[in-house]
């Protein structure tokens, strides 16, 4: 099976679409590989697989080996910089055309994700990072359940919560909350996306969209939270030109800068 010789499984979920989850996703995928670890995305968002863009690989078709679909590089771990690996797979990638729409109903859905838990092949992974669709929907039961019972406790490790400060965006992922812990799935904690606006020419923050909302949530509901992330229209900007955002701002390997703009979690 897939899953077994995968250390820690994460779920990436938000309320509502447009917060930045799939931006966290990216974001904790880069830092992660950046600090040595092996890690896989897996882009469960079926309705609207954003991750191939995110990651610039829109025309990557994977391929199907004995072990399973062999999932696309982004980096592969090279010891000379303790870079982990990072691979990438999405339903994005089997669709015979960018931007076709997947009009499923949910047994077809559920079906994709058992499938994707079970025939990639990731080999060994210190993290798989699954991107989830806004809401509680097919895919999100689908995910809980195929988990529960199919990936040790140890490896399953929970939830990571995404939400923008305000109060709209706040009470929808309050739902995703409450299907957390209607369903035994562990919340690691709350990220706060788009919260502020650093001016990149005085420095000073301003509350676009108020903030402190994420915090208040998670302080509600008894779970961590993990921080802030502020708006950076160069991020917005390299996902927008379609260029590969590699590794979080100012960041050095061995003296060498390899450093792209782009927000940090
Ligand atoms: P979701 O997965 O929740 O639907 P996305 O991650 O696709 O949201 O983000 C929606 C849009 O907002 C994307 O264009 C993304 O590049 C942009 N975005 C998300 N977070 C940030 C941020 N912190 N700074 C700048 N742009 C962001």
């Amino acid at each position: 099976m897939s899953l077994s010789k995968i250390k820690h499984i994460v779920l990436v979920l938000s309320g509502k679409g447009g917060v930045g989850k799939s931006s966290v996703t990216t974001q904790l995928a880069l830092s992660l590989s950046l600090a040595g670890h092996s890690v896989g995305v897996l882009d469960v968002d079926l309705t609207g697989p954003s991750i191939p863009r995110m990651f610039a690989i829109e025309d990557a078709k994977v391929t199907q080996a004995p072990g399973g679909w062999l999932p696309i590089t982004v980096h592969e771990a090279d010891p000379s910089d303790g870079i982990g690996s990072l691979r990438v797979m999405s339903l994005g990638f089997l669709l015979p055309r960018r931007g076709d729409a997947v009009v499923w109903r949910g047994p077809k859905k559920t079906a994709m994700v058992r499938q994707f838990l079970s025939d990639v092949f990731w080999d060994e992974l210190d993290y798989l990072l699954i991107d989830t669709p806004p809401g509680t929907s097919d895919e999100h039961i689908s995910l809980a359940e195929t988990l529960l019972q199919r990936a040790r406790p140890e490896q399953f490790a929970g939830a990571v919560v995404v939400t923008t400060p305000q109060a709209v965006a706040t009470a929808d992922v309050r739902k995703e909350l409450n299907f957390c812990s209607k369903t035994g799935i562990q919340v690691l904690g709350v990220v706060e996306n788009m919260s502020g606006f650093v001016c990149p020419n005085c420095s000073e923050c301003t509350n676009i969209f108020m903030n402190g909302g994420g915090e208040v949530m998670a302080n509600d509901f008894g779970v961590p939270f993990l921080g802030r992330v502020p708006i950076d229209p160069q991020f917005l900007v390299l996902i927008e030109a379609g260029t590969r955002p590699t590794y979080p701002v100012g960041t050095e390997v061995n003296g060498r800068d390899i450093s792209t703009p782009i927000a940090t979690v």
